[in-house]
């Protein structure tokens, strides 16, 4: 499958990664729009948040179990923003399901 993010769990291109497990994989966004951006993704494919199922369910809670811990290493002790975006009208624009962790600074009360 010809999938960016998996080539990058995969380890066949190169990315800053900020953590990994059997699980999950964490890394920098190549094009930060916070002082801090990380994106958090289950090393399996899952296309979106809206793939999600029963039977996949358990790595979206390893994710948001692991968040506290990825964002304390980051330094966001002031709070922090995680976001999915999904599909078309989410402007999805890499089909591994991913949350983007966005930080370090006051961000603005709009989502959208
Ligand atoms: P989305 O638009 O929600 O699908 O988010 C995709 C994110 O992936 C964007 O924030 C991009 O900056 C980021 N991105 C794309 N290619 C790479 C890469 N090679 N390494 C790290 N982040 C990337
Ligand atoms: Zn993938």
């Amino acid at each position: 499958m010809d999938c960016l993010f998996c080539k990058i769990v995969n380890g066949e291109i190169p990315s800053s990664k900020v953590y990994e497990d059997d699980k999950i994989f964490a890394f920098k966004d190549i094009n930060p729009q916070a002082p801090v951006h990380i994106l958090i993704v289950p090393r399996r494919h899952i296309e979106s948040a809206d793939e999600i199922t029963d039977e996949n369910s358990g790595v979206i809670a390893a994710i948001f179990e692991k968040i506290p811990s990825i964002a304390k290493s980051a330094g966001l002790t002031e709070g922090y923003r995680i976001i999915t975006n999904c599909g078309r009208h989410g402007c999805q624009s890499v089909k591994h399901l991913h949350f983007h962790l966005l930080g370090g600074a006051q961000l603005g009360e709009r989502m959208a």
